[in-house]
């Protein structure tokens, strides 16, 4: 069976996070993410978990107490300035990460991820990965600014040199109504 968007992302992290690695959850809305990451790096590894909304990073903190997840530092912050919230000591240890594009589910949607902050963050943390490291890219695009979130972020990678990174796309392309898609990007060995 062909895997769903976000099944397939959780699955591609899964190949190559390893246990005592660092991740990073770029936009932890509700924190579904946050806690895949935490099982794949284990009780030896980190995860850094961002959010610029306290709602979001209310609902992962609830999320980790339920299942007594321990090893997430959450972090009220802009996911451009990622490299100054994750320690040096941790940069070039970072196995894996993920950003889920758009608004919080269950809010008022209001506040979106952005071109200029998603394709910096991007640039921050792809800099800081593991060499063999990956970054999952959700994208939702239907609401307003999606579309133009979508174009800068493709823009940008496409851009991106071939001996550097791997850039795959994955997604269903007869579905209605602006299915989310996925890219991947896979830092050079
Ligand atoms: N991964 C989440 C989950 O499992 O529930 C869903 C994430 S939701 C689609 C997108 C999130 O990105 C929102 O919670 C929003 O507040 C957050 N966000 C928007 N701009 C951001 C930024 N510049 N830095 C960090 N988070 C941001």
């Amino acid at each position: 069976m062909l895997k769903k968007v976000i099944p397939y992302a959780h699955e591609l992290l899964r190949e190559t996070i390893q246990p005592g690695e660092v991740a990073v959850d770029a936009t932890c809305g509700n924190g579904h993410d946050t806690t895949v990451l935490s099982k794949l790096v284990g009780d030896d590894g980190i995860v850094y978990a961002f959010d610029i909304q306290q709602q979001a990073i209310d609902r992962t903190m609830l999320l980790l107490e339920e299942q007594g997840i321990d090893n997430v530092h959450l972090l009220l912050a802009d996911h451009q300035y990622a490299q100054a919230y994750i320690p040096k000591a941790d940069h070039g240890r970072i196995g894996g990460a993920i950003f889920n594009l758009g608004y919080l589910p269950g809010s008022d949607k209001q506040t979106i991820t952005t071109p200029e902050s998603t394709v910096e963050a991007i640039r921050a943390i792809s800099a800081i990965l593991k060499p063999g490291g990956l970054i999952v890219i959700v994208v939702y695009h239907g609401h307003h600014g999606g579309e133009q979130e979508k174009q800068e972020l493709l823009d940008y990678l496409t851009s991106l040199d071939q001996k550097e990174f791997s850039v795959l796309q994955y997604a269903f392309i007869n579905q209605q109504n602006n299915p989310p898609f996925l890219l991947a990007l896979q830092k050079s060995v």
